[in-house]
């Protein structure tokens, strides 16, 4: 049964490729009934932060990518490391170096000197028939890996395809520091052993550390999982997606006013395709997901799809949802509820044309302060030829049913009587009642105000 992980390392945010590999691997799991695996490769104590850890939670949580085991902690599992560490000096697949990093550093100038790449020349490796160095007092020693000196490391790429890298390229990796601590590559290894992967999905970053790791995995007789890389995002002006793009966080999104189906649904198509299916719900994206249609090149972040996405699913999601939403980003705004129109049915009004929460918010603000027209904008709509009109609108309002179509219609006959056009009724009222020339149908804005409010503020410029 297939098993795959998410191991990001918490030295920073969750960021949009980190959640895309996210996505893919829990994809890849859902799609075959497997298991989803969250592990936080916290390991870099300089630059791992508990933040960190709960950005990466939350965003996880945000977005809904649920893991099934876990999360694990690589600095929770420190006395398991050293315990293979033990078991391959043993077997005799790692030895102790007692080189210091100085004699390191000569050696790799020596190679280079003679126009060779750089490496470690082996001198604690044990070989048979070769003696050793005498063990130096007063030295902890390194414990590294015995990497295999011929032949390759190939592997079949779920995205990428056949790749291999000469043993040669390779160096007898440190395993464990001179203090005992495990380092990267080989926690790597021995975690994907333990939790059993089968399928590793990540960034193509990660490239070069997969052959190193195969071998730790062949040296332990470890079954080896499948590994696919997924190239990198690049922005759209085809540099590496960093903070000059926007939000990389993936909480900034939230915060700006993004939902995460909208999210969910752009990464998916961020370097994978379906046909031309552009819009899927996860249920589908996960039925459908497979590698073989993850792209080989690098995806461009596009802001403005995002944005599309997110107005589609704006549209779709229940008003009372979005009212929930954007409620807190009014009351920042410094929205007063009191007396003023329900949120739910305000938001059902403007979602058409809002792409995230936050515009949607902006322009419901019309609703919920007091209207301050402009003195300008009001001697050009509110002439004296308008104002007898508006008079005989605001004594047929008074008695209507109140309703859009009944105050449509109360308008119509009004514009018929002093033979105006619409606009020169429709602008002088947006302005009088919200403020502002622009506004949704008016005939929906009215109603949704209430008789009360729209009576007392055409009042004040009618008598
Ligand atoms: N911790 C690594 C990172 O955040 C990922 C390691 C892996 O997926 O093997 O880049």
């Amino acid at each position: 049964t297939v098993r795959t992980r998410f191991a990001p390392s918490p030295t920073g945010y969750l960021h949009l490729g980190g959640a895309r590999t996210a996505l893919f691997s829990w994809a890849f799991a859902r799609h075959h009934g497997g298991t989803f695996i969250l592990r936080i490769e916290d390991t870099d104590l300089e630059r791992s932060t508990p933040e960190a850890v709960e950005a990466i939670l939350q965003g996880m949580q945000w977005l809904g990518l649920q893991h099934d085991e876990g999360p694990f902690y690589q600095m929770k599992r420190m006395d398991r490391y050293r315990e293979v560490v033990a078991q391959m000096l043993d077997a005799g697949t790692a030895y102790y170096c007692y080189c210091s990093p100085e004699e390191v550093e000569a050696m790799r100038e020596r190679f280079r000197a003679a126009g060779e790449k750089p490496r470690y020349d082996g001198t604690w490796r044990p070989e048979p028939g070769k003696t050793l160095p005498t063990v130096p007092e007063g030295i902890k020693p390194v414990v590294r890996f015995k990497n295999p000196i011929d032949g390759d490391v190939t592997w079949n790429d779920m995205v990428k395809g056949p790749i291999t890298i000469s043993n040669r390229e390779l160096d007898d990796l440190v395993i464990a520091r001179p203090d005992g601590t495990p380092t990267y590559n080989f926690c790597v290894a021995v975690d994907d052993w333990d939790m059993q992967m089968t399928h590793v999905i990540r960034g193509d970053d990660h490239v070069n550390n997969t052959p190193r790791q195969i071998n730790i995995l062949r040296a332990l007789g470890a079954t080896l999982p499948e590994y696919g890389h997924v190239p990198m995002i690049l922005g759209a002006d085809g540099e590496k997606l960093s903070k000059r793009h926007g939000a990389v966080s993936v909480m900034e999104y939230p915060a700006q006013g993004f939902l995460p189906e909208a999210m969910l649904n752009y990464l998916a198509r961020l370097g994978w395709s379906h046909g031309d299916d552009e819009i899927f719900s996860m249920e589908q994206f996960t039925q459908w997901f497979d590698v073989d249609h993850l792209s080989k090149s690098p995806a461009q972040f596009n802001p403005e799809k995002l944005a599309w996405l997110n107005n589609h699913y704006i549209k779709l999601a229940d008003n009372a949802r979005l009212a929930d939403l954007a409620r807190p980003v009014l009351e920042r705004e410094g929205a007063q509820f009191g007396g003023a129109p329900d949120l739910a049915p305000v938001i059902g009004l403007l979602k058409e044309r809002a792409n995230t929460i936050n515009e949607l918010a902006d322009a419901a603000m019309l609703f919920y302060r007091q209207p301050a027209p402009d003195a300008a904008l009001v001697t050009q709509h509110v002439t004296d030829a308008v104002k007898p009109a508006l008079a005989q609108l605001a004594g047929a309002l008074r008695d209507v049913e109140w309703n859009k179509a009944a105050i449509a219609a109360s308008m119509k006959e009004v514009l018929a009587a002093h033979k105006l056009k619409m606009p020169q009724l429709a602008m002088p009222l947006r302005l009088i009642v919200t403020g502002q020339l622009q506004t949704p149908a008016i005939d929906a804005v009215l109603e949704l105000f209430g008789r009360e409010t729209v009576l007392s503020r055409l009042g004040k410029f009618i008598q």
